[in-house]
């Protein structure tokens, strides 16, 4: 279940659906990524699937963390990283691995120090968290040359966009039943978008909760 060759399985399956940044790829290859469920749903942890978390919140799909991740760093490295939506810490753990800094906020306290707990026991020592609504993102962190959102909000929020820094890309998911993955880049003249694909995600929630 949590062996190497059922791993490796997962990454064939990644690459069959077209991820081809390498060192995405090599990340998602070493992340143990059943150390980020309860145990009752452990054994499904490498299914190309999301699951559930509690709180009615979901550990995305790896193909979904995959693309997002790969779409964040397709312009060039990335060093300060936002990303709003911890929830089981498993996105931010892959990113914690390919860029400098990670900055992740959730809103749901409970949520966020499992996610704390494990990201401590895989010795990642570059991810900042805050227990906040991430629609206003971090501003005091910023700004910031990539932002990831791992929930929908319906219309890109206003504070996300002035958080990025000039060549920042934004990866979001957005829209209500139809969802889709938006890409924002933010030039001299403003902000450019590139929508990829359709997807569904937990919607992005106001506030905060324990
Ligand atoms: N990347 C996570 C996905 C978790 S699901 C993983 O791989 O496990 C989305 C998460 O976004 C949930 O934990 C939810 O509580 C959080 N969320 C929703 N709205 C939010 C908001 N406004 N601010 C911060 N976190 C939010």
């Amino acid at each position: 279940m949590t062996s190497q060759r059922t791993r490796e399985r997962l990454v064939q399956r990644l690459v069959e659906q077209g991820i081809r940044d390498t060192s995405v790829l090599d990340v998602m290859r070493i992340t143990p990524r059943h150390l980020f469920l309860d145990e009752a749903m452990a054994h499904r942890a490498y299914e190309d699937v999301a699951l559930p978390i509690g709180f009615q919140q979901t550990l995305s799909q790896p193909y979904v963390v995959a693309r997002m991740t790969e779409l964040l760093l397709a312009a060039g490295p990335r060093s300060r990283v936002l990303e709003i939506g911890t929830g089981s810490g498993y996105q931010t753990t892959i990113l914690a691995q390919l860029v400098a800094e990670v900055y992740s906020v959730e809103r749901i306290k409970t949520l966020q120090q499992k996610a704390r707990q494990r990201l401590r026991q895989l010795k990642l020592r570059n991810v900042h968290m805050n227990h906040a609504d991430g629609g206003m993102g971090w501003q005091e962190r910023g700004p910031y040359d990539g932002i990831l959102v791992t929930a929908a909000p319906e219309r890109i929020p206003e504070d996300l966009l002035l958080q990025l820094a000039l060549g920042g890309r934004l990866v979001i998911p957005v829209g209500k039943e139809l969802q889709h993955l938006q890409v924002v880049t933010r030039t001299h003249e403003g902000y450019e978008t590139e929508i990829v694909e359709a997807v569904f995600f937990v919607p992005l929630r106001p506030g905060k909760e324990k």
